[in-house]
């Protein structure tokens, strides 16, 4: 009984999980600044290049958001937080990173967990290691990515996940221990983290659909985090325009 209840419920923590919404977002990049963009955004039926996902996975819909990148490139806390999760995983996979942000990190009312994935190398920060918004936390790499759809030399890009819930409380599962199930927490788009009004933040689904740009806070060459002040940052850093 046990047993088949387990087996019923991965599907099901699936499903919810894999109930992906796109929300229309669009990042707008300060105008002085060259940063690195979406290739793929969330709930995208698309790859980079165009061609389609493949519809045995979420329904064919993208979980995370890309950004397509040269291997090495540093990939930077997206807000403050603390590593949950690092390690090896699979195919499609690769070497991951998990962080954990509480509300205070991130000005958004719920607690996020984000996966970076496709990294050059596991991480060297270690599990309960804090980190602050900008840090340099990983490189980008291909792992993961070889074979298949992206050839032998595989694809590199970074793939980031972000999982919204009302609690710090998760479990890792998976054949690779690569996932963190946070309780009822939502995968959904890493640029609802740059809603601005309390408004939209309290009903993110109100925003469906109408394209709307959400302004992005960056970390400049410098390493400086642009607003000054914000807590959530572009997960690459950007450079300045005409250097
Ligand atoms: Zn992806």
């Amino acid at each position: 009984m046990r047993g088949k209840m387990g087996e019923r419920a991965a599907p099901s923590a699936e499903r919810r999980e894999g109930d992906f919404k796109a929300t229309g977002l669009t990042p707008a990049f300060p105008a002085d600044q060259a940063c690195e963009p979406i290739s793929s955004g969330f709930a995208s039926p698309y790859r980079h290049d165009g061609s389609r996902r493949p519809t045995d996975r979420n329904g064919g819909l993208h979980g995370g958001t890309d950004i397509t990148l040269k291997v090495g490139t540093p990939l930077l806390a997206i807000a403050g937080g603390k590593v949950i999760a690092k390690g090896a995983g699979g195919q499609m996979e690769g070497n991951f990173l998990w962080l954990q942000h509480a509300p205070e990190h991130t000005g958004f009312p719920f607690w996020v967990h984000t996966k970076y994935q496709h990294l050059a190398e596991v991480p060297a920060l270690n599990i309960g290691d804090s980190v602050q918004v900008g840090q340099t936390i990983a490189l980008a790499g291909g792992t993961g990515t070889a074979g298949g759809h992206y050839g032998a030399a595989g694809y590199p890009h970074l793939h980031l996940s972000t999982h919204f819930g009302p609690s710090d409380e998760f479990e890792l599962v998976g054949a690779y221990s690569s996932m963190v199930r946070a309780r009822d927490a939502k995968n959904s788009d890493f640029l609802l983290l740059f809603l601005s009004s309390d408004a939209d933040r309290a009903a993110p689904e109100s925003l469906l659909g109408e394209g709307k740009q959400v302004p992005i806070a960056i970390v400049g060459e410098d390493g400086s985090v642009r607003p000054v002040g914000s807590k959530v940052v572009w997960p690459v850093a950007c450079r300045a325009r005409g250097n």
